[in-house]
């Protein structure tokens, strides 16, 4: 979560980048710096949108896993990251990880 925090703040860092870069590419009347200053704000601002996007997913899926607990499912943890995540699963849903080892005896 902090690490998404820290993206998210350095996209909003490269948006702010660009709009100065291209406020000075208009002092200067320079093409490659309105060139670069809009390549910066499209750039900060794609990635703040696919980062707060990929935030809400996952937020999405640990609020899943809450509710799928009070259902009364078997959530187990993850052997790689040690996060919760539900007996049925294949994989870990935070990240990737194969979770059926040894789940015969349950
Ligand atoms: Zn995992």
């Amino acid at each position: 979560m902090k690490n998404y925090r820290f993206m998210f703040l350095s996209g909003f860092f490269i948006l702010f980048l660009g709009i100065l870069v291209m406020i000075i590419s208009y002092l200067e009347n320079s093409f490659l710096l309105f060139f670069i200053g809009s390549f910066l704000v499209v750039a900060g601002f794609i990635g703040v949108i696919v980062i707060q996007s990929l935030n809400l997913f996952i937020k999405d899926k640990e609020l899943e896993i809450e509710n799928l607990k009070k259902l009364g499912l078997t959530i187990v943890k993850c052997e790689n990251c040690l996060k919760d995540n539900v007996l049925e699963d294949q994989y870990c849903i935070h990240c990737g990880e194969s979770l059926g080892k040894d789940n015969d005896d349950l």
